[in-house]
């Protein structure tokens, strides 16, 4: 067996564990990386980037079929579209690719040593990984767990023939006729809004009692409303049972359905990565299914470290890839903590929802006397140039004080918005900052300024 010193092992290559590499090169630690799959993990390969390529094709193929009826709200009209969707597979695994040969390229620069296969821990400092040309023991100084989340199965439906998780719904071979959904959280309903819009008859199916359950119901609303009107069928407090022929077998109301679906997709969440690691060797504190770790992304083993999906939720890989830059500062001698007031979280449904900090539900249940300010896209100049008038900008703060406390936007490319949302809260604005401060004219952002305005009661457009 090959044999291998280093101060740093990194082991898995996802958004965590690629930044905690890159960085750590940077600072001129010999770093190895262990990755089994495809350079970028989840959020690259099967996750944030070619959901998002998917969701922006189907949106220009549903723009060009609403010419073709003549129901364009710009007066425009075109032809029937065609769809040629092997290209639009192929696209996406593109800009996949480019990415991947990026964050290769990256790591090289740093020199950083990648070894491909699974790597199992045998200690706090040794792993093991199975490469093509045999085993290699890595020994480490310091060892990074960023072995991210694999979607969660259901037992009566589990994945396999039309039973897709949402990997194999991003390179399906055609466009299905029928799709059920079984899962109204963000993965689900952006994947099936997805093939709405390239043609499919969607039905998701929910056990909750409205969709995307992890946000308050005033955000979602507007999503719930396009959906209706996308012909997407939404069944609430439903529960899939099992496949029944070429349906899905589901409960809903004390009733017996067959949602006819040439594939189901399952989106009932992830779960931590922590099988098949060897972890059950190490003296390492869970937090149910997840790896615990304090504020510096420490373990209960000293110098083993975990950032990302397998420590729990927020799962997102602008969290997974702060923890993994700063886990590489820390094991440079920096001194740095994970205290973050507001991680933003983005749905990029339809419209799109944000979410930074607290809501004001979330805000009072923490004891806050709080203000809030709300200001409607429809009272928004940009808004109403983009044909996208649904949705508002909602903003929470103290009574007191008038620090903001949280964010929150429905609405069509709110996505852009969230930046901005993130640096209020790290910055401890107070309402008066965001009211104080010059927003471009015609833009989505003045609906910030205004929710701040009217949070004082001093709303100039509304
Ligand atoms: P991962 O990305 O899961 O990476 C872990 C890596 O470890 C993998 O490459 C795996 O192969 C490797 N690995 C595991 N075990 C071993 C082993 N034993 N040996 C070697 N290698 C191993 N997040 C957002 O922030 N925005 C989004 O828009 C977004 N969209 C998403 C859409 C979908 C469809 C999905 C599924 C997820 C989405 N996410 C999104 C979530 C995001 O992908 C994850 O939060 C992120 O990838 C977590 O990063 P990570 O580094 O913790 O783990």
């Amino acid at each position: 067996m090959g044999e291998i010193t280093t101060k740093l092992l990194v082991l898995g290559g996802g958004p965590g564990g690629y930044v905690a590499a890159i960085r750590a090169g940077q600072h001129g630690i010999d770093t190895v990386l262990v990755e089994e799959n495809r350079l970028g993990g989840t959020c690259l390969n099967v996750g944030c980037i070619p959901s998002k390529a998917m969701i922006h094709a189907a949106e220009a193929y549903h723009a060009a079929v609403l010419q073709s009826a003549d129901a364009s709200p710009f007066g425009l009209s075109a032809g029937a579209p065609s769809l040629d969707f092997a290209r639009t597979v192929a696209w996406k695994d593109g800009i996949v690719g480019r990415l991947n040969t990026g964050v290769a390229s990256l790591l090289k620069r740093g020199g950083v040593k990648i070894l491909r296969g699974r790597g199992t821990m045998v200690d706090g400092k040794t792993c093991v990984v199975e490469t093509d040309t045999g085993p290699e023991r890595v020994r480490a100084e310091h060892v990074v767990l960023s072995t991210g989340s694999v979607p969660a199965a259901l037992p009566h439906l589990p994945f396999g023939g039309r039973v897709i998780s949402s990997t194999e719904a991003l390179s399906l071979p055609g466009v299905p006729a029928t799709m059920a959904v079984v899962g109204a959280g963000y993965i689900g309903l952006e994947l099936g809004t997805a093939f709405a819009k390239l043609g499919a008859k969607v039905t998701v199916v929910e056990m909750a009692a409205r969709i995307l359950p992890a946000y308050d119901a005033e955000l979602t609303r507007p999503v719930a409303r396009r959906l209706s009107a996308l012909g997407i069928e939404v069944l609430l407090g439903a529960r899939a049972t099992g496949l029944s022929g070429d349906a899905l077998a589901v409960e809903v109301g004390g009733e017996s359905r067959r949602i006819p679906a040439e594939v189901i997709l399952v989106a009932v969440g992830r779960k931590a990565r922590t099988h098949d690691l060897g972890l059950e060797r190490l003296d390492l504190d869970m937090s149910g299914p997840f790896i615990r770790i304090d504020e510096r992304c420490a373990t209960s083993m000293r110098n083993v470290w975990a950032v990302g999906d397998v420590t729990g939720e927020p799962m997102l890989a602008h969290r997974a890839m702060a923890q993994g830059e700063m886990v590489a500062d820390l094991v440079a001698g920096r001194r740095r903590a994970f205290h973050k007031v507001g991680i933003p979280a983005v749905c990029f449904t339809d419209p799109e929802v944000v979410s930074a900090g607290l809501s004001p539900d979330e805000a009072r249940a923490a004891g806050h006397e709080i203000r809030t300010g709300l200001f409607p896209f429809a009272a928004n100049g940009r808004a109403m140039t983009l044909g996208a008038e649904d949705g508002f900008v909602r903003v929470t703060a103290r009574a007191d004080n008038h620090l903001i406390l949280g964010i929150q936007a429905v609405g069509a490319g709110v996505s852009e918005l969230a930046a901005g949302f993130g640096l209020a809260l790290e910055m401890g604005a107070r309402l008066e900052d965001i009211a104080g401060t010059i927003h471009a004219h015609p833009t989505l952002g003045e609906a910030f300024h205004e929710a701040n305005l009217r949070a004082l009661g001093e709303a100039l457009h509304i």
